[in-house]
C-alpha cells in the first residue's frame, strides 16, 4: 500500500499552487486529476493570456459568499502582489488591462508552466488520468501535544529553501498515521492530509466535475447548491426576436439586480448590486462583462434594471429640456445651453446620438410590448405606440420624461442563463460554515482540506477566481506545516 503525506485531488490553479508550495516544504505530494491534460481551465482563460489576479483582488466586497467575512482571511494573508510577486520571479511579462486586470502579455501557458516547475522542484508526483472510485476516512488517535511544540522553522527535508511566509514542516509530523484512503483507477493510496481542489461544474467538456459536491454529501458536509455564474443570460426566444439582430451589438450601461443577503430573516435588507460595464447583445439573450458580472447574483424570475443612458442621469429630464431648446442637441456637448428654439428632431435620431443606431430604433419599435419586460403600467402606456419619426415637439413632456425615466431603468427578465456549458464560474460549493477560514481545513475532519472554486466562495469577473485560487490554497498550504 503506497502511503504519502498529503492527497491533493485536482490539478487546476488551486491543487497546483498548493502542491507546489507543499513539495518544496518537504512533503510528499502526489495530485489526482481525471483529465487528460491538467490545468486547462488556466490555459483557455483570459483568452488565452490569463487574467490572473486583479491589483483589488484583497477586496472582500468583490467576491459572493454566504458569509462575506469568510474571505477576508485568506485574502488579506495571500493579497494580489504575493502571487504578482511569484509571476515576476519566473520572468512571465504581464500587464494591467482594465480596472486591476493582470493578464500575461504572451500566454496562459506562462502561468501552467510555473505552476508545473514548482511542483517538480518539490518532487511533487501528477498522476492523470486517474479516477478516484472511492474515499474512506481511517480512524486515528489524534496527537494530544499542543500544536506550538509540533511547529518548526527550519529547511525543508529536500533542503530546498523555505517558501516565504510558509512554515517548514516536522519530519514527525511526516510520519505520522494516515488518515485516508483514495481507491483509484492507479491503485490505492493513503495519505495523512487529504486537500480537495477539484473546482466547479463549468464547461464539463475540460473535465469539470460535481466531485466536491458527491463527496461533501457522502460525508455529510453541508454544501450550498451550485448554479452558473459570470454566464450569459438568456431570453425567451419568441419574445427576444426583434432584438436578436442588434447579436453583436455592444454599449456601455449600468446594470443592477436587488438581492437579498444571506443572514437572518430579520437582519435582511434587500440591497441593489450594480455594475457599470459593457453590454453585449446576442442571439439568445445578453452577454459582455455587464451581463456576466449580474448573472452571479440573478436568481431566477428576478428583473434586471437596465440602465442604457449612464451618462445621463435622468434621461427624461434632459429630453425635456432638447425639446425646449434649453440644452444643445449633442449629449458631447455637456450640458452647454441650446438657442431657446423648440427642438423639432425625431425620437429615433436624438436616440440614435446617445445609443447604436440599430439598438434605438429596435428599442423604440419593441420594448414596450417585449414579453420579459416587467414595465410599471404608466411607462408601458407612455412607451406604446411611439415612433422613430415622431418629432420631440409632437411629444408632451410628461411622455418625454417616462421615455427617459423608461431608457434610465429598463426591467428585464431573463427566462435563463447559458448554464454551465458556457458559465466561467460556479456559484455554490462547499459552505464555509464546515471550514477554517484561517486554515480551510474542513472543522468536522482533521486533515481534509477544501480550496479553491469548490468552495462557497466567487469572484468577480476580471481575476478574482484566479485571486481566490491562490489565496485558498497558500493558507491551506501554510496551515498543512502546522498539523
Ligand atoms: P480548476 O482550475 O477548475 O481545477 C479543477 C481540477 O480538478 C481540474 O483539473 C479537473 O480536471 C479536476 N477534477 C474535476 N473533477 C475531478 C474528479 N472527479 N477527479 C479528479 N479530478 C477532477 N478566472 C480568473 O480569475 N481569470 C480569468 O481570466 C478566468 N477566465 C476563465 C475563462 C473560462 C472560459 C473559464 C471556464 C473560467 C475562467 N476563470 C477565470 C475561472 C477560473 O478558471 C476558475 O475559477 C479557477 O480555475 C478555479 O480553480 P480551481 O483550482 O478551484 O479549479
Amino acid at each position: 500500500m503506497e502511503t504519502c503525506d498529503v492527497v491533493v485531488i485536482g490539478a487546476g490553479a488551486a491543487g497546483l499552487y498548493c502542491a507546489g508550495l507543499l513539495g518544496q516544504q518537504g512533503r510528499q505530494v502526489v495530485v489526482l486529476d481525471h483529465a487528460r491534460r491538467i490545468g486547462e481551465k488556466i490555459r483557455i482563460s483570459g483568452g488565452g493570456r490569463c487574467n490572473f489576479t486583479n491589483l483589488n483582488g484583497a477586496d472582500p466586497a468583490r467576491y459572493l459568499c454566504t458569509d462575506p467575512r469568510f474571505v477576508r482571511y485568506a485574502l488579506k494573508e495571500h493579497p494580489p502582489e504575493r502571487f504578482i510577486a511569484r509571476v515576476r520571479h519566473a520572468g512571465i511579462g504581464f500587464h494591467e488591462k482594465h480596472l486591476g486586470q493582470l493578464f500575461c502579455n504572451d500566454s496562459s501557458q506562462q502561468i501552467i508552466d510555473m505552476l508545473l516547475a514548482d511542483c517538480r522542484r518539490g518532487g511533487v508526483q501528477i498522476r492523470h488520468p486517474v479516477t478516484v472510485t472511492g474515499m474512506q476516512r481511517l480512524v486515528v488517535r489524534e496527537s494530544q501535544e499542543p500544536e506550538e511544540s509540533r511547529l518548526a522553522d527550519r529547511p525543508s527535508a529536500t533542503g530546498a529553501p523555505p517558501v516565504p511566509g510558509i512554515r517548514a514542516l516536522q519530519d514527525t509530523d511526516a510520519g505520522q498515521a494516515p488518515r485516508f484512503e483514495i481507491r483509484t483507477t492507479a491503485g490505492v493510496l493513503r495519505a495523512r492530509s487529504l486537500v480537495i481542489a477539484t473546482g466547479g461544474l463549468s464547461i464539463p467538456a475540460i473535465g469539470a466535475s460535481d466531485f466536491a459536491w458527491q463527496l461533501a454529501t457522502e460525508w455529510g458536509l453541508q454544501t450550498i447548491a451550485p448554479r452558473p455564474g459570470l454566464v450569459p443570460l438568456t431570453m425567451t426566444s419568441s419574445a427576444w426576436q426583434p432584438f436578436a439582430a442588434l447579436s453583436g451589438v455592444a454599449l456601455p450601461v449600468d446594470v443592477s439586480v436587488t438581492v437579498s443577503p444571506p443572514g437572518r430573516a430579520k437582519t435582511r435588507k434587500p440591497q441593489s448590486v450594480r455594475f457599470g460595464e459593457d453590454l453585449l447583445f446576442t442571439h439568445r439573450g445578453l452577454s459582455g462583462p455587464a451581463s456576466l458580472q449580474i448573472s452571479s447574483y440573478w436568481r431566477a424570475g428576478q428583473p434586471l434594471w437596465l440602465n442604457l443612458l449612464p451618462g445621463i442621469e435622468r434621461a427624461g429630464e434632459w429630453l425635456v429640456d432638447l425639446k425646449h431648446g434649453r440644452l444643445a442637441a449633442s449629449p458631447l456637448s455637456e450640458g452647454k445651453r441650446g438657442d431657446g428654439q423648440p427642438h423639432r428632431q425625431q425620437l429615433g435620431t436624438i436616440l440614435s446620438t446617445l445609443l447604436p443606431g440599430r439598438l434605438a430604433r429596435a428599442w423604440l419599435a419593441g420594448a414596450a410590448t417585449l414579453s420579459g419586460t416587467q414595465w410599471p403600467p404608466q411607462l408601458a402606456a407612455a412607451l406604446q405606440g411611439l415612433r422613430e419619426d415622431m418629432r420631440l415637439t409632437d411629444l408632451p413632456d410628461a411622455r418625454l420624461r417616462e421615455l427617459g425615466q423608461a431608457l434610465n431603468a429598463w426591467p428585464l427578465v431573463p427566462a435563463g442563463t447559458e448554464g454551465y456549458r458556457k458559465a466561467e464560474v460556479t456559484v455554490g460549493g462547499l459552505a464555509t460554515a464546515e471550514l477554517d477560514p484561517t486554515t480551510m481545513m474542513v472543522r468536522r475532519i482533521p486533515g481534509c482540506y477544501w480550496i479553491g472554486e469548490a468552495v462557497d466562495v466567487t469572484g468577480w469577473l476580471g481575476g478574482y477566481n484566479f485571486q481566490w485560487a491562490w489565496a485558498s490554497a497558500w493558507v491551506a498550504a501554510r496551515a498543512l506545516g502546522n498539523h
